[in-house]
């Protein structure tokens, strides 16, 4: 792996370490490219803040601490500096005023939640609800279609339980719209290591049938995941097998 876009923080509230320990061991891994990319904040109305993002206060110390990271290790590594973020239709115009008053370089979609969160179910949680999936799908693909972003993370986010018939139906439409958009589809390693609901094969199936290509997300919580070269080869086992390609670097858009 000579490029991780998907590194977060201890400002989300679940993640560990420090961002110095993450630079270290991706230099120590060889790894060139390092993107953090920790969950963005949010602004939403009333007082409702999600605890698995960054506060709007931290992210002065968000960005200054990844810079000064950039320039230290500058010599050794490429940093670059992200965020995750849902596309929340509702909130994102004035999240995005915020974003750009720093020189953010890139956004990655992790769409965790459907509509604007508030009062939605986590994409997580088991559902057999086909709506959930319609509505998880086409809300990824009206937000790619922004050509804000640079990749969308763990597209195979949403646990359905429902009739695989039904899951191919709509995850091939968010496939191919990703096809079309030339979108990146991220691998996510985390989920791997976790034995998560996702990567999910089939969902990678359909998604090297459409013709899509993959990219490998470390989505790290802490530094000793940018170490872990075994789940590396077990998501490269897995590539293979349903046959997609892996890109190693992608183009940072800018949003
Ligand atoms: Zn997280
Ligand atoms: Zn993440």
């Amino acid at each position: 792996m000579i490029a991780n876009y998907h590194t977060h923080t201890f400002r989300c509230n679940h993640a560990s370490g420090t961002e110095e320990e993450y630079v270290r061991n991706a230099i120590d891994r060889g790894i060139k490219v390092l993107g953090f990319s920790d969950h963005s904040p949010y602004i939403f109305e009333g007082d409702h803040y999600s605890y698995f993002r960054m506060r709007p206060e931290l992210l002065e110390d968000y960005v200054s601490s990844v810079l000064a990271l950039r320039e230290k290790y500058k010599y050794e590594i490429e940093i670059h500096l992200g965020v995750e973020i849902e596309y929340y239709p509702k909130y994102l115009p004035e999240t995005l005023k915020m974003l750009r008053e720093y020189p953010i370089e890139y956004l990655i979609l992790g769409q965790h939640f459907v509509g604007n969160e508030i009062g939605e179910p986590y994409c997580g949680r088991a559902s057999d609800s086909e709506e959930l999936l319609e509505r998880y799908v086409d809300q990824c693909i009206e937000a790619l279609r922004t050509g804000m972003f640079t990749y969308l993370a763990h597209p195979d986010l949403l646990l359905f339980v429902g009739d695989d018939d039904i899951y191919c139906k709509h995850m091939q439409r968010l496939c191919a719209a990703a096809k079309e958009l030339d979108m990146p589809l991220e691998l996510n390693l985390l989920g791997l290591k976790d034995g998560r609901n996702y990567p999910n094969e089939l969902f990678w199936e359909i998604a090297a049938a459409e013709g899509c290509k993959a990219i490998l997300g470390c989505d790290a919580h802490s530094p000793e995941a940018l170490s872990d070269i075994i789940v590396e080869k077990k998501a490269r086992a897995l590539a293979e097998k349903v046959g997609i390609e892996i890109i190693d670097t992608v183009e940072l858009k800018k949003f």
